[in-house]
């Protein structure tokens, strides 16, 4: 493909239109002209699908200080208490400003209603339209930056690389149609979500294919905790269909977990059974399916009343059925998938990574709130908190820039173009390896396979690809590099990252690993 090269100058540039980006692009609306930055139409993302709810310490019996110690409990010993202390204590003021800006959470009478989750010691979700939460919270920052005339938005524009120089970010290089646009800003903020496409089976819709992790790992900014990634128990289990999430709340609401005789087992596993942590929950399920020969386990809400069932989880009641599953009247198939990775670009409280001008917030970022497993419905709360954060560091970082009269124009070698088929085949079989042997549970032997198989696509990674598709391969390889260098080096199991050959929380397990390129 021969693309046009232009340049374009902006003062701030924001890569992904989920919570986080579209949180930090309201705060540097205030301070200069922004540029929005996404891959796909501006509302996909996983903010789009989250459905079960955003944790927030508001109702009359939480507690900030519950909600801190419910997170630092999830995160197993590695939490920043830094970063969870800033996003429980600001949560309800970015929450109280969504609903000024006209989010309309779900209410019992005139008040807020709040559900339960699991490891949640209070009720404090706030949920909207039943289960299609993520969906309001899009829809309203959206309107919102769209009030903004200094903010223009690309969509369908897909980041190549960060551009760097001397050791400072000062754009990016982006593909929009046909034109190879070099945009350059006084500070750059990354919102590119997570990595759960990187595996086979995963609840995180098609742009999650980690890019902003990748680029700024290219770039030369720090990645720290690669090796923890959470797998969600309960996806659809339909051969053929995408894996559809059943939230968490649908156990919070007392939907229970059955095996193939109909008989439940979580009990056998852990005291807290069906509303135990995530990792737990997946590891029992696939014991359950390895004991029972089967591929899948059931969720079954059938002793609820079907009224409450409709009203409470309509999303996740026409999707069912629209795959001939009626939910009020039968089990569903279920089993677990890659969700949420609580390692990215190590951030601190302030968004700031460790490469100059380049900032990130959301998952894409690991600022340590997460610590090694991530607390259900924290993520939303994260994207916002820290979405603004992000945006009010870079707003401060760029008082001092200016950019140079001359701008770069950057011209690229010839393309090095991959045929279509081939990328798919390489994507579904890299796919396949994550989840058969860098998933649930990991061992030395298995990660070291996927080492070797990785080692056969080592020329993509310096290939110069300008494709969508190519350069998410490219970045879905670079990413699985670094989880599976992370997971070998983690000598123990800790929250969601379990080996097989260290069970136990062994010497030294208490430490960070980081990368840098
Ligand atoms: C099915 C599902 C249910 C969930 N339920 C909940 C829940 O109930 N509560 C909760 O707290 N969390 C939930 N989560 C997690 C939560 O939704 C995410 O962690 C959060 O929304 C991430 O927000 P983000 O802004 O960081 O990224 P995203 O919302 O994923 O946005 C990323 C953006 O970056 C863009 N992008 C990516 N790569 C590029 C590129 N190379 N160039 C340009 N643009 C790019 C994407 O197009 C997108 O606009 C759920 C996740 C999923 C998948």
């Amino acid at each position: 493909m021969n693309f046009t090269s232009r340049i374009r100058r902006t003062d701030y540039i924001v890569i992904g239109s989920g919570v986080a980006g579209l949180r930090a692009a309201i705060e540097l609306a205030k301070f200069g002209r922004v540029l929005v930055v996404t891959k796909d139409k501006p509302s996909e993302s996983s903010t789009e699908y989250a459905q079960g709810g955003v944790a927030v310490a508001m109702s009359d019996d939480d507690e900030v200080r519950i909600h801190y110690s419910d997170t630092l409990r999830a995160g197993d010993g590695l939490c920043r208490s830094e970063a969870v202390q800033t996003l429980v204590g600001e949560g309800p003021d970015r929450i109280t400003e969504l609903i000024d800006w006209g989010t309309q959470f779900d209410k019992k009478g005139f008040s807020l209603a709040f559900t339960q989750e699991a490891a949640h010691s209070r009720r404090r979700i706030l949920s909207a339209k039943g289960d299609s939460t993520g969906k309001e919270i899009e829809r309203s920052l959206l309107r919102k930056v769209r009030s903004f005339k200094n903010v223009t938005r690309y969509s369908h524009s897909c980041t190549v690389d960060l551009i760097v120089e001397n050791n400072i970010c000062t754009g990016v290089l982006l593909v929009r149609g046909d034109e190879l646009i070099a945009c350059y800003a006084r500070a750059v903020v990354l919102s590119t979500g997570g990595a759960g496409r990187l595996f086979s089976r995963t609840t995180n819709p098609p742009v999650a294919t980690s890019d902003g992790i990748a680029m700024g790992y290219r770039a030369g900014a720090m990645v720290e905790d690669m090796e923890f990634v959470q797998f969600h128990p309960t996806s659809l289990f339909v051969p053929g269909s995408p894996q559809f999430l059943l939230s968490e709340a649908m156990r919070g609401e007392g939907a229970v977990l059955k095996n193939r005789s109909g008989k439940r087992f979580m009990g056998r596993y852990h005291p807290d059974a069906e509303l135990a942590p995530r990792d737990v929950v997946c590891r029992a399920i696939l014991s359950e399916m390895v004991r029972t020969r089967t591929k899948y386990v059931h969720l079954d809400l059938t002793h609820m009343k079907p009224a409450y069932i409709k009203k409470r989880f309509p999303r996740i009641y026409s999707t069912c059925l629209s795959f001939d599953i009626d939910i009020t009247k039968e089990p569903i198939p279920v089993s677990p998938a890659a969700h949420y990775i609580m390692g990215g670009i190590k951030t601190n409280i302030n968004g700031e990574s460790s490469l100059k001008g380049l900032f990130a917030a959301g998952e894409v970022a690991c600022t340590g709130i997460h610590g090694a497993n991530r607390l259900a419905s924290n993520s939303l709360l994260e994207g916002l908190v820290f979405g603004a954060r992000a945006g009010q560091a870079a707003a401060r970082y760029a008082e001092g820039v200016s950019l140079p009269e001359k701008l770069k124009r950057i011209t690229y070698p010839d393309t090095y173009e991959i045929p279509e088929e081939k990328t798919e085949k390489i994507q579904s079989s890299l796919r396949q390896i994550m989840w058969q042997k860098v998933g649930i549970i990991r061992c030395e032997k298995s990660l070291l396979q996927a080492q070797q198989k990785l080692a056969a696509w080592k020329h993509l990674l310096s290939a110069p690809l300008f494709t969508r598709r190519e350069l998410e391969l490219k970045n879905m390889l670079t990413t699985a590099h670094l989880i599976m260098t992370s997971a070998l080096l983690r000598q123990n199991s800790v929250g969601a990252h379990y080996r097989s050959d260290f069970k136990e929380k062994s010497k030294g397990w208490r430490r960070h690993i980081r990368i840098k390129n």
